[in-house]
């Protein structure tokens, strides 16, 4: 099976149509099962903030460098545009969140890239934001978390200023590892290009959502040049944990428990942590269906204490 990748958003509207089964679904009921198809389990592409609440614990997340935003080194043709229309529509200043936030009481770097923005593909400040996400949790010593959506790889429209974010994120996460830091990797629907052949690929631990297309070239591509019918679900998460590229896959609705428990494997368990499950406050995120305002409201709609800029704490 070779999944075409074609631009996939969440149209509004009481019902819309599953892309994974063709079945008509009732809104409500998959955005509270965390945008996951009710029928078929198939995972909805979500852009960056609601990653962050269904990921996080309820208002814990504080987004670091919020205001930086792409330069047009090259003077692309109709760049500057697109970049102002993708902001507008999007909410976001590029396609890449990065900050701090807890799990289950447990304190992390967070990053995420949204690939409703440009594919979500890494120019420079999707790079910075990464680089310095890998250099805060060296100097905090906390755990990284990345979840990536990133269908476009290296952005073209920054020509070798996008290339070079592949070594500098690399070169970041190593001295992570220097450092004895941590790094669990999420790949979500889709990871490509030089998102996947750079920071993605370099987790400690490397999770996927189910039926996430991963990978670096597109099956056409690689089709074309080898002259050669691809495997039967090549590039998907499944294929790709069958031989041996990922470690696992988790469901969005696991993904909170799963990252938790990787994390108190890896550094031992917290003591806060131990205690709020022990006590069953630990909870789900409250999750609302956002009628008004749709999945893909602004930040604005998010509360402000999330944009407090901490720009000189590196
Ligand atoms: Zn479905």
């Amino acid at each position: 099976m070779v999944i075409p990748r074609k631009k996939r958003v969440i149209p509004d509207g009481l019902w819309i149509k599953c892309e994974g089964c063709s079945g008509l679904i009732y809104r409500k009921a998959m955005v509270e099962r965390f945008y996951v198809c009710p029928e078929c389990d198939y995972h909805f592409r979500i852009p960056a903030w609601e990653r962050i609440r269904i990921t996080l614990d309820e208002g814990s997340f504080q987004e670091f460098w919020p205001d930086m935003e792409p330069a047009d080194p090259l003077d692309f043709k109709g760049y500057k545009e697109k970049v102002q229309t993708e902001q507008k529509r999007t909410g976001l200043k590029d396609a890449a969140l990065v900050g701090t936030g807890t799990i289950h009481n447990r304190k992390i770097v967070f990053g995420t890239t949204d690939s409703n923005f440009i594919m979500g593909s890494m120019g420079s400040v999707v790079g910075e934001k990464i680089a310095r996400a890998a250099a805060l949790a060296r100097e905090k010593r906390l755990p990284l978390v990345i979840i990536s959506g990133s269908g476009g790889g290296a952005r073209m429209h920054e020509g070798m200023f996008s290339l070079m974010q592949m070594a500098k994120t690399s070169a970041a996460l190593f001295s992570l590892r220097e450092a004895n830091g941590i790094f669990i990797s999420v790949l979500t629907d889709p990871t490509m290009g030089g998102v996947m052949a750079s920071y993605a690929s370099l987790g400690d631990i490397i999770v996927a959502e189910p039926g996430a297309l991963i990978g670096f070239a597109g099956p056409r591509v690689i089709e074309q040049t080898i002259k050669k019918t691809l495997p039967e679900g090549f590039q998907t998460a499944e294929f790709l944990l069958e031989h041996g590229f990922l470690d696992m896959i988790v469901s969005r609705q696991d993904m909170r428990r799963e990252l938790s428990r990787l994390i108190d494997f890896m550094v031992g368990p917290s003591d806060e942590a131990e205690v709020k499950v022990a006590n069953g406050a630990e909870q789900i995120p409250n999750v609302t269906t956002q009628e008004t305002a749709g999945p893909f409201s602004t930040k604005e709609d998010r509360g402000k204490d999330q944009n407090e800029t901490t720009e000189n704490q590196i």
